[in-house]
This record gives structure tokens, sequence and C-alpha cells, in this order.
């Protein structure tokens, strides 16, 4: 189900939202090779008539399914945005479109859950990955991302 608010009913006070949004209802694109989203996107929110706008605030969380970029090792991890916080405009030229005196904040939702999705995710910050210790650091240098080497570069240059 879309998150729908009344504008109508709006205007005699504050509504509250709760619910989920099914992964199918959030269209967030092709399955990512490591990161799977399989379960509903939870929110609790507030929504209000503010200025000529709607204020949402409340908090949003979904569950994810995650593969390690490292040791391939699946684990799950929860995006949270407890202090979320959207202001849709309803005059002007970036207003939502309203159809039926609602507006849908589902797109709202799903933008801002993508650009918490996690690009390269680690089952730990520091994992080893498949390579034995001795290893790591042949591993990393050829994945070209070694932060301290790169440090030094800079440096040399400077100097
Ligand atoms: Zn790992």
């Amino acid at each position: 189900m879309p998150v729908k608010i009344n504008l109508i009913h709006l205007q005699r006070g504050a509504q509250s939202l709760v619910g989920e949004i099914p992964v199918a209802d959030l269209e967030l694109g092709p399955d990512d090779e490591l990161v799977h989203c399989r379960q509903p996107l939870r929110y609790d929110l507030t929504a209000e008539l503010v200025g000529e706008g709607v204020l949402v605030r409340g908090s949003v969380e979904m569950e994810l399914e995650l593969e390690c970029a490292r040791c391939l090792r699946p684990f799950k991890k929860t995006i949270e945005l407890p202090d979320y916080g959207a202001h849709l405009s309803l005059e002007g030229e970036d207003s939502v479109p309203t159809l039926d005196d609602s507006i849908d904040l589902t797109p709202f939702l799903r933008e801002d859950i993508m650009l918490d999705l996690p690009r390269h995710p680690l089952c730990q910050v520091d994992c080893a990955g498949l390579a034995p210790t001795g290893e790591i650091e042949a591993v990393e240098g050829g994945s070209g991302g070694n932060a301290w080497s790169e440090l030094e570069k800079l440096k040399f240059d400077k100097e």
C-alpha cells in the first residue's frame, strides 16, 4: 500500500501514519548482488500542515539482507532513520502532485531509503575477507584501495 496523506483530513489536524510498505510497492529497482531488500519498509510518522506544505516527521526503518563484499558471509542489517523529516510543498514549482486530495509519500520514502543502502557492505569494518591473515595486505593492495599509502603519496606531493 502506498503511503497516502489526505489533505482534507490534514486540515482538521495532524495525522499519524503507521504501517509498512511491501518491497514490491517500493520499486527499488533490480536486486543488487550484495544487497537484498526483502522486508517491508516500516514507518511511524506524523503529518501536519505547515505553511504551504506538509511537514512529515517520524521514523522509518527497513531490514536488509546483505552479503559481505569481502568474505561473502550473509548478514542482516536494519537501516534506521529515527529522525526522518520531509517538507512537501503544496504550492509553487516543486509542489508535490495531488490525486483525489491526497499526496503520495511513497516516492519520498523510497528515495531516502535508497540513499542509505550500502554500496559496499561489510560484515564488520575490519573483515579480513577470505584470504588467510598473512595475505590480507596483498589482497587489499590488489583492489587498489589502501588509504594509508594514498596518504603517504599526498604527503610526498606537498613536500
Ligand atoms: Zn566479511
